[in-house]
């Protein structure tokens, strides 16, 4: 029984993930259907629009949560194959009550997993926690809900195009990376203007030409060659679901997810004064002082694209951005986090101004950081850790924002500690003015993790042995 191979450790605090075979098995998904369908009908809800990712395994999970949806008495509005954001649009377009989206996102290729909305909401926490209750007690509804094959395809490229406005045609790499993204950018690059060059092209479950995560570096080689190579404007990468977005200069630099908010955040504060900017606790110093300084309210918010879609509900912003590369755009969009809408709106600005998008990152403001840093760190130790650093530096009056671990504001810039929810890891990252304010951050931030215990070794690999020249 599906009961009995339910593994609880899949339902993680923003999403549901796990190893196809190992804890995500077909009778997984079925009860997960049944589990979710059971929780929108008892918010009143009848209908659920699913979608899902190139995976080699999401065409048989996907059949198998649609069977448990109707089985709880759910209508299956099915649109097949797509990113993640076009299944947040399909709920909205087809009027469903909720959306499931069938995706391992940017993970290798023997993992799945699913995104759920209900109410254009996405689930997390407790209500991700709830399906659990429900399986474990068997408390499903029941039902004989219908499968309505929809095509949203065609209706969410034009929605996209609808506010493309190059001002000038461009010539552009893009690299989908064999994702869910693939389908779109061809529909897209067939109607934009100007010179497209499109990579990895074809939907392929493997993954075989590099992995789909565009906050790695390394998977943005191909994409940066192809750019110096051919002399094109921009390159912009998709994760394997087209919900996050890494792009890349005319010279082939990376520019990263709080660079790109300052042009977009500039764009947008010039027809809307004072408009709501959010980021979360990653991003870096320059760009919210940026939105203070044209006029806007910036908002450091935690990480994670549900708690960020929340708070933008919340407070009425326009805009939003994660370091990941999830940019939320409600200023003439729909406010979910769609990495094919902001490339757009990122090759509007590009194509209205004179310069090139390696000129409009040479006017950003200069400073010396880190990229994130990642240290490895149990399960039960993460949260523990990050709660005696928090308390040390309060005790000694620090300047500490603590909405998502602590990030702390010195003379040399900050520094920011905290734990991971997705994986058994601490996250740092350090900004100052200078190379020597840097090294003292890093001291600060070293000497904290030692106070609470983290091994030397462990620590110095994570941040670099420069650290110690200050
Ligand atoms: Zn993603």
């Amino acid at each position: 029984m599906a009961k009995q191979k339910f593994d609880p450790g899949i339902l993680r605090e923003y999403d549901i993930r796990g190893i196809v075979g190992k804890t995500l098995h077909l009778d997984t998904a079925h009860a997960l259907g049944q589990a979710f369908g059971t929780l929108v009908r008892r918010n009143g809800g009848r209908s659920v629009a699913l979608c899902r990712d190139g995976r080699l395994s999401s065409p048989q999970i996907s059949r198998a949560f649609s069977k448990g949806l109707r089985q709880a008495g759910m209508d299956v509005q099915a649109v097949g194959l797509g990113p993640t954001p076009m299944l947040y649009f399909a709920e909205r377009h087809l009027q469903a009550d909720a959306g499931a989206m069938i995706t391992g996102s940017h993970n290798p290729p023997d993992y799945n997993g699913f995104k759920l909305t209900i109410g254009g909401k996405t689930i997390y926490g407790d209500e991700i926690q709830k399906l659990g209750a429900i399986i474990r007690d068997g408390n499903f509804s029941s039902g004989a809900g219908k499968v309505l094959r929809r095509s949203v395809a065609g209706g969410y490229a034009m929605r996209i195009l609808q506010d493309a406005d190059l001002a000038r045609p461009l010539s552009v790499a893009w690299d989908p990376g064999n994702g869910a993204a693939c389908p779109i950018v061809e529909r897209l690059t067939r109607r934009l203007p100007g010179r497209h060059v499109v990579l990895n092209g074809e939907v392929d479950g493997t993954f075989p030409n590099h992995h789909p995560d565009p906050t790695l570096p390394e998977t943005l080689e191909q994409l940066r060659r192809a750019v110096l190579s051919e002399k094109l404007d921009l390159g912009i990468a998709f994760d394997g679901d087209g919900d996050r977005l890494g792009v890349i200069d005319n010279k082939g630099r990376v520019l990263w997810g709080d660079q790109l908010m300052m042009l977009w955040s500039e764009e947008i504060l010039r027809r809307q004064p004072g408009a709501t900017i959010i980021a979360d606790v990653k991003t870096s110093q320059t760009l919210f002082d940026a939105v203070e300084r044209l006029g806007g309210k910036p908002i450091m918010w935690r990480t994670g694209h549900s708690l960020i879609k929340a708070k933008m509900r919340e407070t009425g912003a326009q805009l939003a951005g994660e370091m990941s590369g999830h940019i939320f755009f409600a200023d003439r969009y729909f406010g979910f986090d769609d990495a094919l809408y902001a490339a757009i709106r990122l090759l509007n600005i590009v194509a209205r101004s004179p310069r090139s998008l390696a000129d409009l990152r040479d006017r950003l403001p200069e400073t010396v950081n880190t990229p994130e840093l990642r240290i490895e760190c149990s399960e039960e130790d993460k949260f523990p850790i990050v709660a005696s650093v928090k308390s040390r530096l309060q005790a000694a009056g620090a300047a500490v924002n603590d909405i998502d671990g602590v990030r702390v504001q010195t003379a040399d810039g900050w520094w920011l500690l905290r734990a991971s929810n997705t994986q058994n890891v601490l996250v740092a990252r350090c900004e100052a003015n200078d190379q020597a304010g840097l090294a003292r951050l890093k001291n600060a931030l070293g000497e904290q993790l030692s106070a609470s215990g983290v091994e030397a070794d462990v620590i110095s690999s994570a941040l670099g042995e420069e650290r110690t020249a200050a």
